[in-house]
C-alpha cells in the first residue's frame, strides 16, 4: 500500500487496512489472494472509488494496477494534469469478486464500514465514482451515462462526481464527440480544475458551481481535447 501525506492520517488508513487484511465478514474472503484496501494521498481533496479489485489487483494488493488502472493513470496525467500519487484510490469492496462479477448488495454492505472509515480519515471534498456500482452506492442512481458530469450531495458537504469506469472505456475505444471516452476525458479535465481549486482552499460549493458552467461550455464546444 502506497501512502503519501499527513502521517497521522496515514497511520489511521494503515489501521483500517490491517482490519481489512483479516476480515472474514463476507464470502469474498474465501477466494481472495490479497486484500486491496486502497492507496494514494491521504490529503487529497478528491477521492476515487471504483467497484472492486480485479485479477491484477488481487495478485498485487493494489487498486487499479491492471489495464484499467493504466488507463486511469494516463487520463489523470494527460487530462487532469495530476499524478496518481496526488489522489487516493480505493474500491467499494476490498476483495476481488470471483470472475470480476459485480459485488452483491450483501458484500457491499459487509464492506461498508471500511470505506466509511477511509472517508472519515481522508475527509475528501469530492468523491469521484468510477462506473455503476459506486454510483449506485453513493447516489442510488443506476445509469452512468445520465449521471456523469453532475454533482450529487452526500453526507456533510461531500459532493459525488460520477464518471465512467476505465474498464468500460477499454471496451468502448471510440473517442469521437459524445462517446463515453470523450466524456471521460472532459470529466478528467474538470477533476484537475477542481483539485487545484480545492488545494488552494476554495469552498467546495463555489468550486462545483464554477465547474458546472465549465462542463456546459466544454460539452457545447466539443472541447475534451487538451
Ligand atoms: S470484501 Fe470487504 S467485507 Fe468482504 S471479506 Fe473483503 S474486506 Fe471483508
Amino acid at each position: 500500500m502506497f501512502l503519501y501525506g499527513n502521517e497521522e492520517k496515514q497511520k489511521n488508513i494503515e489501521m483500517i487496512a490491517k482490519r481489512i487484511e483479516v476480515c472474514e465478514k463476507c464470502p469474498l474472503n474465501l477466494t481472495r489472494t490479497n486484500t486491496v484496501p486502497g492507496s494514494g494521498n491521504v490529503d487529497s481533496p478528491i477521492m476515487f472509488v471504483g467497484e472492486g479489485p480485479g485479477a491484477d489487483e488481487d495478485a498485487l494488493g493494489e487498486p487499479f494496477v491492471g489495464r484499467a488502472g493504466q488507463l486511469l493513470e494516463k487520463m489523470l496525467k494527460e487530462y487532469a494534469k495530476l499524478e496518481r500519487k496526488d489522489v487516493f484510490i480505493t474500491n467499494i469492496v476490498k476483495c476481488r469478486p470471483p470472475q470480476n462479477r459485480v459485488p452483491t448488495q450483501e458484500e457491499v454492505k459487509s464492506c461498508q464500514s471500511y470505506l466509511d472509515g477511509q472517508i472519515i480519515v481522508i475527509k475528501p471534498k469530492i468523491i469521484v465514482t468510477l462506473g455503476n456500482t459506486p454510483l449506485y452506492y453513493f447516489t442510488g442512481e443506476s445509469k452512468i451515462t445520465q449521471s456523469r458530469g453532475r454533482f450529487f450531495n452526500w453526507y456533510g458537504d461531500i459532493k459525488i462526481f460520477p464518471t465512467f469506469h476505465p474498464s468500460y472505456l477499454l471496451r468502448n475505444q471510440s473517442s469521437t464527440k459524445g462517446s463515453p471516452k470523450w466524456y471521460a476525458y472532459l470529466d478528467m479535465r474538470i477533476i484537475g480544475i477542481m483539485y487545484r481549486a480545492l488545494k488552494q482552499g476554495k469552498d467546495v460549493e463555489e468550486v462545483t458551481k464554477t465547474v458546472e458552467e465549465k462542463i456546459k461550455s466544454l460539452e457545447n464546444a466539443g472541447g475534451s481535447q487538451t
